[in-house]
């Protein structure tokens, strides 16, 4: 058995929040980053991690998953570090890959209507540049780093969305496990997260805990959710109304689509049209390639079967896509201002006929939360520089869908591979607070905020 060695964390981004996550390893004098994420709610180059903390170049870049807080700096990363090698599962950088390229898009777009200076962050080639720096992996296949010491990581399946993992890294006198978004739930298309085996000796668990403040999902089972959601569905439709379900485009907008198709067949919800915006379609083309990681029951629906939004920008679409009943599924999950979902609900929240059913995280910030909590008569505007409109809606609903597990379940992780040091992150303050304070005395727990370093024990 080896001595122990100690490790030093740096917290680069994605501590005390759901942000930019980013986190640098230093194992005897390598360094290893964990994600390389942008924040979901910042413009700009103060949406990128604290890359001033590198003080040189990293070793290795291991990616749990392709959600743009995870991934979104990859490229801004590689282009000033070339020489780093960056690690993934093999549909996880088939995702990262599209969904780099669509920042860039996205950037651009904003760059031009928002006059925002920073953007785009970085160009395709960019992109281009940073994927064939990528080695894909597959679970459960245990690979070396290019480092000195020898230093081995596995991803080990999430559970959170199509290819997520969470990475064990295996250095001398050191064990680490970084669970990146993990989901214990089996969902509609993809199994929920594989424990790791009990023989397997962790000093440091670095664990998210996006729902440590409340006990989202803790009680309901997913296939109930789907039920209780079909029905409130199939009651805005026979009233003449129409259903939008604003959905992240990786994960929850592939895996409602085939849920709503399902309980369309199944005869509980009316067979009207279902419409997908861009780049969750975009991403549907890659949960096609990529079935073998999906459960092996899961039955993928033709993407053609499901309509395409159209350009929610000009003027007269939303209004037509409305004026007959059906079911929206659009970006983004959380409604931020100015996306498809946010202006086609600028011009449902105007009647009362329509639902919005929400059916994932929502910050509190977002326009998104601040829907839910509206009372009919209350304004709000759904873009910046849109005149506010008043709300005459009121069946505006939230699913407990999250591709996150509840705080129970990551305390039965944390319980399950008793580790010497947990260390809390991807979480609000009164979130990682909540787990910090209810997580047992045989624990050493640390709460870093972002710029700061920690010393871990083994
Ligand atoms: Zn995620
Ligand atoms: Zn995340």
């Amino acid at each position: 058995m080896t001595s122990g060695q100690s490790i030093e964390l740096s917290v680069l981004g994605g501590g005390g929040e759901v942000g930019a996550s980013c986190f640098q390893l230093a194992i005897g004098g390598q360094h290893v980053l964990l994600d390389s994420g942008t924040h979901p709610k910042k413009d700009g180059r103060n949406a990128l991690p604290e890359f001033d903390m590198i003080r040189r170049a990293p070793d290795a870049l291991l990616v749990t998953h392709a959600h743009q807080d995870h991934c979104g700096s990859i490229p801004y990363l590689m282009r000033q570090y070339p020489g780093v090698k960056a690690h993934a599962t093999v549909p996880t950088m088939r995702i990262v890959d599209r969904m780099l390229h669509n920042s860039v898009s996205v950037m651009g777009l904003l760059a031009r209507e928002r006059g925002i200076q920073d953007y785009p962050l970085y160009e395709h080639e960019d992109v281009e540049y940073a994927m064939q720096r990528f080695v894909g992996h597959e679970f459960d296949t245990p690979f070396k780093l290019p480092m000195r010491a020898p230093v081995e990581a596995t991803f080990r399946r999430a559970g959170h969305v199509l290819g997520s993992a969470s990475i064990l890294l295996k250095a001398p006198g050191h064990t680490i496990y970084y669970t990146g978004d993990v989901c214990e739930t089996r969902q509609e298309l993809i199994d929920g997260f594989s424990p790791l085996p009990e023989d397997v000796h962790v000093d440091t668990l670095i664990i998210e805990a996006t729902h440590g403040a409340n006990d989202a999902g803790g009680a309901v089972s997913y296939q109930d959710e789907i039920y209780r959601m079909g029905t409130q569905m199939a009651e805005v439709l026979e009233a003449g109304g129409t259903v939008l379900i604003p959905s992240f485009a990786l994960g929850r907008t592939q895996e409602v689509l085939n849920f709503v198709s399902r309980l369309q067949e199944e005869g509980l919800v009316p067979t009207v049209p279902v419409y997908a915006s861009g780049l969750g379609r975009a991403v549907y083309e890659l949960y096609d390639r990529f079935t073998d990681y999906m459960l092996p029951e899961a039955i993928l629906r033709p993407l053609d079967s499901f309509g395409r939004i159209g350009n929610v920008w000009k003027s007269g679409v939303v209004k037509k896509l409305i004026s007959k009943p059906s079911i929206i599924v659009a970006t983004s999950g959380m409604m931020l201002e100015n996306t498809p979902s946010a202006l086609i609900a600028e011009e449902m929240v105007q009647s009362n006929k329509h639902g919005i059913f929400f059916v994932g995280y929502l910050d509190h910030e977002t326009l998104g939360f601040k829907l839910t909590q509206a009372e009919v008569g209350d304004a709000l505007s759904f873009g910046i520089d849109r005149p506010a409109v008043p709300i005459t809606m009121e069946n505006i609903q939230r699913f407990s869908f999250s591709a996150h597990a509840p705080r129970s379940a990551l305390q039965g992780i944390i319980e399950h591979i008793k580790p010497k040091n947990v260390v809390f992150v991807h979480g609000d303050p009164e979130a990682i607070d909540w787990m910090n304070a209810n997580t047992g005395n045989g624990y050493t727990t640390f709460a870093p905020e972002i710029g700061q370093t920690i010393t871990l024990e083994p």
